[in-house]
């Protein structure tokens, strides 16, 4: 079967019989269990997608197909789907089945996808290098030595190996951008409150996002048009479903490039050469470029890691061994919750929780939490500021390439560094679309990301789709 870079085309095949869902689905499953190094999946729905693809195939006979029918999608392991287990790859949710489905999961049926399996990620999303698994890191496929980003590791790898056509990830600091550009794919953070997260396994509610992650623009157009818009179950989901018509002619595009992003001490040489390449074509194409500044930079990372691990905590707290997943029993019910959390969060989950409930205990408080959420509110005002005067904000998507399995497992800060240029668009709540540039080294890409104002995916995938064409 041919590597179909976008649905229309698949969908244009079995329209003229020259594919079948069922040979499609057929063919995804083959190329899973060939590719079982990369630990992609964690579970493989076999039957129920061949049965699916049956039904659907019966649909393209009948001229009833839905808007996603012929797509083979898989969903990050945090997105709950009803009567199947959802784990967030943890100790804690291992067994863990879902009685409800998320509202994406929801929209994406309710179009006719096929949901092939849940992939691998980062524990409850935390990481950015799907080294935080229970079920074991994800490799990067095309280089198997190296991680492919994270936390939505396993989304990534899959789309680049086409295992499956597309999947969903979720976004709270960069974890579908990030792997997306570390596997060469495209990837979208929507606007904060454009996509239901019912059904989510909550990390950090204020920042998290589901979003796609793909090999075309045309396909992010048609999933996010599914997956977007108000659904009652999400009171901070507000944003009217992104449209399916992007065909406007589109005027030239102001851009402004933060210039501390280049300037960035940790950037890579490939990326920097790439990204400058980047703004050259912009204005081949007609487009400004401005450079401008944002002093604020050196405080997005700690901004970003004292609010979320605060949420975190929180969040987290609902694992007491009582209402959900794995019990250790004890011989009281303090004991129980000790032994239960004990075992059944990792070391970077646990790391978070402490951190988190640090920054927000008494004496603390002032000094790291609501100094954090001033912060954010300068970091979001400046921004509204930028996207006042010009239509987007460009920058890299990550300060490097992807590293080799196993390195920086011991610094995490380190790690936390790399998230630099993605977590800007987490903290204001703005969208960002990821994709990649010229390939760099050794096989990886470089990417950039553009930022545009609330609400205003339809322009950005438009945007992305005229430059990467
Ligand atoms: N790397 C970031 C973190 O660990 C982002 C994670 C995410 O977006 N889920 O918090």
């Amino acid at each position: 079967m041919k590597n179909y870079s976008s649905l229309i085309e698949i969908q244009k095949d079995i329209r003229e019989e020259k594919i079948s869902c069922r040979n499609l689905v057929r063919d995804y499953l083959d190329k899973i269990s060939k590719n079982e190094h990369l630990n992609a999946f964690i579970e493989v729905y076999t039957e129920e997608a061949l049965s699916q693809a049956l039904i659907i195939d019966h649909k393209f006979k009948n001229k009833d197909a839905g808007l996603l029918a012929g797509l083979v999608i898989g969903i990050k392991d945090n997105i709950c789907y009803q009567n199947h287990t959802s784990s967030a790859a943890s100790k804690i949710l291992e067994d863990f089945q879902s009685n409800y489905s998320s509202t994406v999961v929801e929209r994406l049926l309710a179009e006719d996808a096929i949901i092939i399996g849940r992939l691998n990620c980062d524990e409850f999303a935390m990481g950015s290098s799907n080294q935080n698994s229970i079920f074991g890191p994800v490799k990067n496929p095309i280089n198997c030595d190296y991680v492919p980003g994270g936390s939505s590791g396993g989304s990534a790898a899959a789309v680049r190996a086409n295992l499956c056509h597309v999947a969903l990830g979720s976004d709270t600091g960069g974890s579908i951008r990030q792997p997306a550009a570390f596997c060469g794919v495209m990837g979208l953070k929507p606007t904060y409150g454009l996509v239901s997260r019912h059904g989510l396994i909550a990390y950090a509610s204020s920042f998290d996002q589901i979003g796609p992650i793909c090999k075309s623009a045309d396909d992010i157009r048609l999933v996010t048009h599914v997956i977007s818009g108000i659904d009652n179950f999400d009171t901070t989901c507000i944003g009217k479903k992104t449209p399916l018509d992007i065909n406007k002619k589109f005027s030239p595009k102001s851009f402004a490039v933060i210039q501390d992003t280049l300037e960035f001490s940790g950037i890579n040489k490939g990326v920097s050469k790439e990204f400058n390449k980047l703004i050259e074509h912009l204005t081949d194409q007609g487009h400004t470029v401005k450079y401008i500044k944002l002093p604020l930079l050196e405080y997005l990372v700690p901004t970003y890691y004292i609010l979320t691990t605060a949420e975190a905590s929180s969040n987290l707290s609902r694992y007491d061994g009582i209402k959900y997943g794995l019990q250790v029993s004890g011989k009281d019910i303090e004991s129980l919750v000790t032994n239960t959390r004990t075992l059944g969060f990792g070391k970077e989950v646990k790391r978070r929780i402490l951190l988190g409930n640090f920054v927000l205990s008494q004496g603390y408080y002032d000094e790291y939490y609501q100094k954090a959420q001033r912060i954010r509110r300068l970091i979001q005002d400046k921004t509204k500021d930028i996207l006042a005067e010009n239509d987007f904000i460009l920058l890299p998507t990550s300060p490097n390439l992807p590293f080799k399995l196993g390195n920086k497992e011991a610094s995490p800060t380190q790690s936390y560094d790399e998230d630099i240029f993605t977590v800007h668009a987490n903290l204001t709540g703005h969208p960002a679309i990821s994709f990649p540039l010229g390939e760099v080294d050794n096989g990886f890409y470089a990417s950039a990301q553009i930022i545009g104002d609330y609400f205003s995916e339809s322009d950005l995938i438009q945007i992305t789709k005229q430059i990467t064409l």
